[in-house]
């Protein structure tokens, strides 16, 4: 783990014993997320799951559309030290999501962590003892129906793994919720999250037509952060021996999302790049140039034309080859897509 990339309080974090591990690696950035498959059976009104996935059987790493063989490369490329696998339910298929595991463990050792999502519509005795023996160190169930909360305890009962309840949670979800809380609870699992609806295009009509809200502030469900603080005080009340807790979503945007970026940045960074405190990256480029070759420092420019962010340079460079130069600032993606900001240097 490269240390420069956690702060002081994102350190103090990794040793609270309450957080799901799963969630630790999350916080400081360390996790890739791995979109097995955009196919689902639940339909949930309050998916969040953009439409050019859901419902597709397609396969990212974080923001990358790759194929099963590239992996490794990414997970180096980004510095992890775990995955989540995610989608869709990787639970449809079955032997692909089991893959994808042992060939994690295989490549980088047992202690690279790795939990899963499901709703446990497909997760059958058999499916969840083979997740269990290629390696999956935790388990988190979405229950969309009642008929499939059995699958929980069918989980509890192979020991070695942590077990856990993922949920959204909003307003009207309330009651539910703490009925969940009480099953998982009985049931022996380790810990509930709770995370604040998000508003999405894809789910925004179903979310209105049920009444629920966008926040005015962020893309979020009204009330749906106060409602969750509720839920863990009442859980704190309860005398359970389940962790309940309450993921802002907040949490997942301005912190999960930006470390993983500034991990990765700090990884994948060329010479001419700069790193910003998003997590982003700075650079210059040259466009449409008169010369075919240019050159900076003595050195020749690569093929994509780039050089370090510094205005002088960049003007420099651009009006003796006859280039159009630019400053841009894009996330740390392997093509550098999509850009954020594109300044205009020269002409
Ligand atoms: S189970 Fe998950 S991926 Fe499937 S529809 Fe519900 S929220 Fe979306």
């Amino acid at each position: 783990m490269a240390d420069t990339v956690l702060g002081d309080p994102e350190k103090a974090l990794l040793s609270k014993p309450w957080l799901p591990l799963g969630c630790s690696y999350c916080f400081t950035g360390s996790k890739a997320v791995i979109f097995v498959t955009g196919l689902c059976d639940d339909g949930c009104y309050y998916c969040p799951v953009s439409k050019d996935r859901l419902g597709s059987d397609v396969f990212f790493v974080n923001e990358e559309k790759l194929n099963m063989d590239e992996i490794e490369i990414e997970i180096e490329r980004t510095n992890a030290e775990g995955a989540s696998l995610t989608g869709g339910d990787p639970l449809i298929v079955p032997e692909r999501t089991i893959e994808i595991i042992e060939r994690l463990k295989s490549s980088f050792g047992s202690s690279f962590h790795i939990h899963l999502y499901t709703s446990g519509r497909y997760a059958t005795r058999e499916v969840l003892w083979n997740l269990y023996s290629s390696g999956l160190d935790e388990i988190r169930f979405h229950p969309t129906r009642n008929i499939f909360l059995n699958r929980i305890d069918w989980a509890v009962k192979i020991r070695g793994w942590s077990v856990g309840v993922e949920i959204p949670i909003s307003a009207n979800l309330e009651s539910w919720a703490k009925k969940v809380i009480r099953y998982a609870d009985e049931a022996g699992v380790n810990f509930v999250n709770l995370d604040e609806m998000e508003v999405s295009p894809s789910n925004i009509h179903e979310l209105k037509a049920r009444g629920l809200k966008p926040s005015m502030r962020k893309p979020v469900v009204e009330s749906a952060f106060e409602t969750g603080m509720k839920i863990v005080a009442w859980a704190r009340k309860q005398a359970l021996r389940v962790n309940v807790h309450f993921c802002p979503a907040t949490y997942k945007d301005s912190i999960q999302t930006k470390n993983r970026f500034r991990r990765t940045s700090s990884a994948d960074a060329k010479p001419y790049e700069e790193l910003t405190v998003e997590g982003t990256l700075r650079y210059g480029v040259l466009r449409n140039c008169m010369d075919p070759v240019i050159k900076y420092d003595n050195e020749y420019v690569d093929g994509e034309h780039r050089v370090p962010p510094i205005r002088e340079l960049v003007r420099n460079i651009a009006r003796d080859h006859g280039c159009e130069g630019f400053i841009e600032e894009a996330y740390p993606t392997r093509n550098r897509e999509p850009v954020i900001e594109s300044t205009r240097i020269y002409p």
